[in-house]
């Protein structure tokens, strides 16, 4: 037995993972991580493996970065946590200065999360309390898309619309107003662009929120990708249009920038492609760089100020959380941002992007291959069983997994999502490890299709 083989055996017995049937888990040789560095992660057992989804798309720096190390054990020998109720630290300071610099015009506030979740659920509690301070209290209700993810706390499920995560839920989540979003690959005319599916959605869209006008609180949506949706490109103008209908209806944008923010499209800030600027925005993932637990909210200052009061019971907004603005968290997260301009992310992002562009007409060649989305350094390939006849992959056939479990034979971490195989690896990935990611993506994806037949 291994010195990995007896960790294995060790969490079987006592631990219960995340989104993980444990049946399965039983028989997975799943890898036991020792260390990192760069875009690498090292088992037990000395295997080296590229990580193809920045350990669940948050590791935008890679790991073991020395400046990243740095900030933490900077911060450590200071003082390791202090609340932010009644009390302030500078790390905590800088780091909203510093979102505030690269967010879009108009917002002048950051409150703090530990997670996407809890910052999507201070989100939904800031534009509900908004308007409830301002008098309208009708407006209750929120506007959020099919396919969308927010996280996995019961507001932000109520706003998630990728149904095998919620169904089961159901009975416990608030009612909300969903609307689709274009797959414009899916439209049964073809692939490529299908302006009518594009339309078609809008329209949808807008009626509802011309029906609801009095009651909406605001529109949720995640920029120009959904992503735990399945890697799903958003058709150009698409989020403009749906400024737009905020903006018509008097309605808040929120903007859930939790996976695709800070870098992964190219931008600091996702909202920027589609050239829009939301009323909330949330970050989190990149921003604690895989390092510590960290999200934001980013708020106007006319959303600030509908919350100013006479005394601590009037319109205050009542949340917070026992580790909101940890300094340790917030000293990495500045470090990160740091790190972003001095090593100049965003041009390598745009480099790759291009190298992942050239790599598409070698996958579609692949039978299965049914759609390769990708913006910036994040690409989703969807596999079909027959793509002529939209004959979609059975849930048994774990195409996804196993598709991942061969690329990890072979030196890479993948997770996919569904059918989808996806590529989020960290944003310092270099040319050559890039196409060392590519080559085992694909090579995988063969030897799956072969095994199915
Ligand atoms: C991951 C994700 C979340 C949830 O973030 P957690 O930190 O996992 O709670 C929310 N929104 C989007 C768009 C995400 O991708």
């Amino acid at each position: 037995m291994s010195l990995q083989d007896e960790w294995r055996k060790r969490d079987r017995k006592v631990l219960w993972h995340p989104f993980t049937q444990h049946r399965l888990w039983e028989r997975e040789e799943f890898p036991v991580i020792e260390h990192g560095q760069g875009v690498y992660l090292y088992d037990l057992d000395g295997n080296k493996y590229l990580d193809g989804i920045s350990s669940l798309w948050v590791s935008a720096h890679g790991h073991n970065h020395p400046v990243l190390n740095r900030a933490i054990a900077d911060q450590l020998s200071r003082v390791a946590h202090s609340t932010f109720l009644g009390l302030s630290h500078q790390p905590g300071i800088e780091l909203a200065e510093e979102l505030l610099k690269i967010a879009p015009q108009g917002l002048t506030r950051v409150f703090y999360a530990e997670n996407g979740a809890s910052a999507v659920e201070i989100a939904l509690k800031m534009a509900f309390q908004y308007w409830q301070n301002r008098g309208e209290k009708k407006r209750k209700k929120f506007i959020c898309f099919s396919n969308g993810y927010h996280g996995d706390t019961i507001g932000a499920m109520s706003l998630g619309g990728v149904e095998l995560f919620n169904q089961v839920y159901q009975p416990l989540l608030f009612e909300v107003l969903r609307a689709p979003l274009p797959r414009c690959y899916k439209c049964p005319k073809g692939r490529g662009d299908c302006e009518e599916d594009k339309w078609q959605c809008l329209a949808k869209l807008k009626t509802l929120a011309e029906e609801h006008s009095q009651e909406l609180a605001g529109i949720i949506i995640e920029p120009m990708v959904q992503a735990a949706g399945g890697m799903i490109v958003q058709p150009k103008g698409y989020l403009k249009a749906v400024e737009m209908l905020c903006r018509q209806h008097k309605i808040l944008f929120i903007a859930d920038e939790v996976a695709v923010g800070l870098g992964r499209l190219g931008k600091n800030i996702a909202c920027e492609l589609g050239f829009v600027q939301p009323d909330l925005l949330v970050l989190g993932k990149a921003l604690g760089a895989g390092y510590l637990p960290i999200a934001a909210v980013l708020a106007t200052e006319e959303i600030f100020s509908a919350f100013l009061g006479r005394h601590h019971q009037d319109q205050t907004f009542f949340h917070g959380h026992t580790y909101t603005a940890n300094p340790l968290a917030c000293s990495v997260a500045l470090a990160g941002l740091e790190l972003m301009k001095k090593e100049k992310r965003l041009e390598n992002v745009n480099a790759r992007a291009r190298q992942i562009e050239q790599w598409i007409p070698k996958f579609n060649q692949l039978p299965s291959v049914f759609h390769f989305s990708r913006l910036g350094l994040l690409a989703g390939i969807e596999l079909m069983k027959d793509r002529e006849k939209y004959e979609e992959f059975m849930p048994d056939e774990m195409v996804g997994f196993q598709v991942a479990r061969s690329a990890r034979k072979r030196g890479a971490i993948l997770r996919p999502l569904g059918n989808a195989i996806v590529l989020m690896p960290p944003l310092t990935i270099s040319e050559k490890e890039l196409d060392l990611l590519l080559r085992i993506t694909w090579e995988s994806i063969q030897e799956v299709l072969e095994e199915l037949g």
